[in-house]
């Protein structure tokens, strides 16, 4: 069995784990071997229908009331893991994914890869490649089928492609006995009508040379025209002039939109780690010796508060 943690938030399965399950089931053709999604809490009957066109063979359902802790989480999926003799279980490399993915891999001693980029089978061993140093080296890891194993899967790595149609069992799992050492009493959602930034297809990124949390309004201007979420570095962040949520890095998100605009960043390799594999970058910069200059496809040399102003004036031609 290759099972699936998904990614579940605000009541919607995240485009992630439906590239896991595409990964999934590649990987169970190679082993002759099936695949499951995990569901956890009430109500979640309304989601078995999204996993039909992936191949899934069975969704193993623990229905209960109430928020679960992480270390519940790892519980459930540890009597999971040793009762059906999954083979490897691959989880989002979100917040979520990259928790529990470790609690769950130590109760079996395990090692747990974090981040990975590729993984794949070949010649009867389970090849993975995955960035290490902040993003400078890509590690290419050879593992034997020394199961289970444990593995966090970046989002956008893999495309999602609808596989084999499936009708999947529903099982029930029976409940663990796992006492909470906190209590979750409730989860308070920010007030925001932000385009999720991990999901956005473009996005507008500023650093320290927007100067201010005022000047963010022109790139909130600019999202808004371009349907985009609003990115920032940590040197935007660390001045407080946007959230944490916002920061795109080594210590904030891994993003990999189609097309990502970076206003006022230097480049920095803890700011590249985070967006490297968007498919298009462009960066506005008034120092042609910036860094960001080396990896962008399109580069503008010049203030950004005149070449942004004239972008959203084309944009908004464009769109009429
Ligand atoms: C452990 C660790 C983790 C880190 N994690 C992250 C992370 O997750 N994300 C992250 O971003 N950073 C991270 N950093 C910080 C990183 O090293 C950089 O300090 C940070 O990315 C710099 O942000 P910046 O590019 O906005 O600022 P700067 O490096 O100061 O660059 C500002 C740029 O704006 C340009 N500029 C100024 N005015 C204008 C103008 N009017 N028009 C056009 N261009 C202008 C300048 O030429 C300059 O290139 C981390 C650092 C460490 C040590």
């Amino acid at each position: 069995m290759i099972l699936v943690y998904p990614e579940i938030r605000d009541n919607q399965i995240k485009r992630v784990t439906f590239e896991i399950s595409v990964l999934a089931y590649s990987l169970a053709q190679k082993l002759n071997k099936e695949t499951g999604v995990i569901l956890l809490g009430k109500d979640v009957k309304g989601y078995f229908s999204s996993f039909k066109n992936f191949g899934i063979n069975k969704i193993f359902l623990y229905e209960e009331d109430g928020q679960f802790t992480s270390s519940q989480i790892g519980e459930i999926l540890t009597q999971l893991v040793k009762k059906e003799k999954v083979s490897a279980i691959l989880f989002p490399a979100t917040i979520k994914g990259k928790e529990i993915g470790p609690i769950l891999a130590t109760n079996f001693q395990k090692p747990f890869f974090q981040d990975i980029i590729s993984l794949e089978i070949e010649n009867d061993k389970f090849k993975l490649i995955k960035p290490i140093y902040a993003g400078k080296v890509i590690s290419e890891i050879i593992l034997e089928k020394d199961f289970p194993l444990f593995f966090s899967i970046r989002q956008k790595a893999i495309s999602v492609k609808e596989g084999k149609s499936s009708e999947p069992e529903i099982i029930e799992i029976e409940k663990v006995d796992a006492q909470a050492k906190v209590k979750i009493v409730d989860f308070v959602k920010k007030l925001t009508s932000k385009i999720d930034l991990q999901e956005a297809d473009i996005i507008v990124a500023g650093g320290r040379g927007m100067k201010n949390a005022d000047n963010f309004k022109m790139l909130e201007e600019l999202a808004s025209a371009l349907n985009a979420a609003v990115g920032a570095s940590r040197a935007a962040v660390d001045a407080g002039w946007r959230d944490h949520s916002d920061q795109v890095g080594q210590t904030g998100k891994t993003v990999a939109p189609t097309l990502y605009i970076a206003c006022g960043i230097s480049g920095a390799i803890q700011h590249l780690v985070g967006m490297i594999n968007s498919k298009i970058i462009v960066a506005i910069n008034k120092d042609k010796e910036a860094n960001i200059f080396k990896v962008c496809d399109y580069g503008i040399v010049g203030d950004l508060f005149e070449v942004i102003p004239l972008l959203i004036e084309e944009v908004k031609k464009l769109k009429e």
